[in-house]
């Protein structure tokens, strides 16, 4: 079987733990950048890197960052129509990027989220936005943002309107959304593949910190999942159309809300934490859809 590793980062932890695992199980591998990827769409539609035509893989596993969602999403969807099977869909990869799409995504299937309001850019009556999600605190976020960054929490309106007057400034989208402050500074990760999930952790935020990232200082434990959180963390990687998705949950005094949708989830954490070998779990589900 040929697998590609859709990465810009060889050496990345996650992708040489992918690559050594596709190799281990006896396939062959190959790490293309996706952004020196050249689509001809038409006839004979084809992917050229570098000025090779590319062979047709078996499978693809795309690893594609915040910064290159677009070209990454055009690149999985060229695959897609070279009938190329992938663990991460082109719509799946979309869809998860942006919170917005994401949380209403989710509601439409009746999975619970912390209240959030999406303003207009008029929109300057902050006492009207936290009224939407509950009052104060709230939590201002980015919709495209990731690893934490573009997530503040305001206590007071004062902080409120420095944050978003910033964001109105940079002309940046941002969301409103309830602060569920029983669960701060923890949430839970669980890494879904293939309609299973594999790897659960704990994320733990670092004293005085509400976010639980570990790029943000945030350290991991292993965790039992309940039978509820389980479900909906399958669940929402099924309704994002991702066979490989890392779902964010925050245990709130009303139940497990899903808080995020991760389509390129970091290895090293995960495996880290949990000593689960996640890259192996991710080739196997490979095997089984191909019938090997
Ligand atoms: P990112 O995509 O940048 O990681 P998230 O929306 O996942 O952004 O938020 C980052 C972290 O901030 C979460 O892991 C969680 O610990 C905390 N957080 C985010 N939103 C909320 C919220 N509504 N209530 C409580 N904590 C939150």
């Amino acid at each position: 079987m040929l697998i590609y590793i859709l990465s810009r980062h060889k050496t990345s932890y996650s992708t040489s733990r992918l690559e050594a695992a596709i190799v281990n199980a006896g396939h062959k591998v190959r790490i293309i950048d996706h952004l020196q990827c050249e689509l001809r769409i038409g006839k004979h539609s084809h992917i050229y890197y570098k000025g090779e035509e590319l062979e047709k893989p078996d499978f693809i596993i795309p690893r594609i960052g915040a910064s290159a969602t677009f070209k990454g999403s055009n690149v999985i969807r060229q695959f897609e129509m070279l009938n190329v099977k992938t663990v991460v869909s082109a719509d799946g990869l979309l869809s998860s990027r942006d919170k917005l799409r994401a949380t209403q995504n989710l509601v439409f299937h009746e999975i619970n989220v912390p209240k959030t309001y999406f303003p207009s850019a008029y929109q300057t009556n902050l006492r009207f936005m936290a009224e939407q999600v509950g009052g104060l605190p709230i939590i201002i976020k980015l919709l495209e943002g990731t690893q934490g960054i573009g997530v503040s929490l305001a206590r007071e309106f004062r902080e409120a309107k420095q944050v978003i007057e910033g964001h109105n400034r940079s002309r940046n989208k941002y969301l409103v959304q309830e602060f569920i402050e029983e669960s701060s500074g923890e949430d839970i990760r669980v890494f879904v593949v293939g309609g299973k999930a594999v790897a659960s952790m704990r994320r733990i935020a670092p004293e005085g910190e509400f976010r639980s990232n570990i790029h943000r200082g945030g350290r991991g434990e292993k965790v039992i999942l309940t039978e509820e959180e389980e479900k909906i963390a399958i669940k929402t990687a099924k309704i994002m159309n991702l066979s490989v998705a890392g779902i964010d949950i925050l245990q709130s005094k009303d139940g497990p809300l899903v808080l995020e949708i991760n389509s390129s989830p970091g290895l090293e954490g995960i495996e880290k934490y949990t000593k689960i070998d996640v890259a192996k779990k991710i080739i196997s589900f490979i095997e089984n859809e191909c019938n090997l």
